[in-house]
């Protein structure tokens, strides 16, 4: 199948009522127990590089690594630069041949976020690529993600659909209580306004800070109009416990590490097919059928 935008993906998943998680790909072991896992149990995906997570990771040995992945899969694998700050970025990102970027100019004021974004849309277009613009800020609790905890400021339905208009971005990430990193607390989501965006706006909704929901509140989230479901630090904390453990187990001398690398695969592999499932992705797709 071919390596495909995330928007095709995702207006699918949104007609057809499920989500599609957008997981980091930040090294191999991540990439490739995710793609194993979409095929195995026949879900789309979405593959992440992201400066601010894996900065010692270059990111054109990643997204080479997951554009080539997303190409010799037989179900539809899209690509994303996640949180582009600047047009470099973004431009280096399309040059190395992935297939959506999103830029983040949510920290700008509105009509600077626009004209900025309208620059990445033309950019982007040009070369096919396609774009997620964000509106609204999405707060974060993780220094270690990169992110700093600005206030969050919920994006308004009335400009969401100006901001759409304006820019023609493909895909919209929203702030409605969502986070990056892990939640102190059930987060407290205002799926009432999420449905108001999706009701005024004719792109994808995204939900960045995904991870750390019960499995009640996915279905709500995907009801109310979001269709791409950033996923990592709850994936992230799960995959390094059973790590310890593993590790702690191995006697001395008896563990080489292309076998941690093995393992770490295997539980990158597990976490992703139990997200897959959640998110109503398993059975979407085989060999016999494509994106319509
Ligand atoms: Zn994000």
């Amino acid at each position: 199948m071919p390596h495909v935008g995330a928007r095709a993906i995702l207006r699918t998943a949104q007609r057809e009522g499920y989500g599609v998680p957008c997981l980091l790909a930040g090294n191999m072991e991540m990439l490739i127990g995710a793609v194993r896992a979409a095929e195995a149990i026949g879900a789309p995906l979405i593959l992440a590089y992201n400066a601010n997570v894996t900065p010692q990771i270059p990111i054109q040995a990643m997204v080479h690594a997951m554009v080539h992945a997303a190409r010799a899969t037989h179900v539809p694998v899209a690509t994303i630069l996640d949180h582009g700050t600047d047009l470099a970025t973004v431009a280096q990102a399309i040059q190395l041949g992935i297939s959506t970027v999103m830029y983040d100019g949510s920290h700008l004021p509105f009509t600077e976020n626009v004209r900025t974004t309208q620059e990445v849309v033309r950019t982007a277009h040009a070369a096919g690529v396609e774009v997620e613009g964000e509106l609204g800020t999405i707060g974060g609790s993780s220094i270690e993600l990169g992110y700093v905890n600005s206030g969050s400021e919920f994006t308004d339905p009335a400009l969401a659909a100006e901001f759409v208009s304006q820019t023609g971005i493909d895909i919209l990430a929203v702030s409605f209580g969502n986070a990056h990193g892990v939640y102190s607390g059930a987060p407290q989501l205002d799926l009432g306004r999420v449905r108001s965006i999706a009701a005024g706006v004719d792109v994808p909704l995204a939900m960045h800070g995904g991870s750390g929901l019960d499995r009640t509140s996915y279905a709500a989230v995907i009801a109310a109009g979001i269709s791409k479901i950033n996923y990592y630090s709850a994936m992230g904390i799960a995959v390094t416990r059973m790590l310890r453990a593993y590790l702690a187990t191995a006697p001395d001398n008896e563990l080489i590490f292309h076998q941690v690398i093995d393992f770490t695969i295997k539980q990158f592999y597990t976490e992703t097919s139990r997200l897959l499932t959640i998110l109503g992705c398993k059975d979407r797709f085989s060999s016999k059928n494509a994106l319509s």
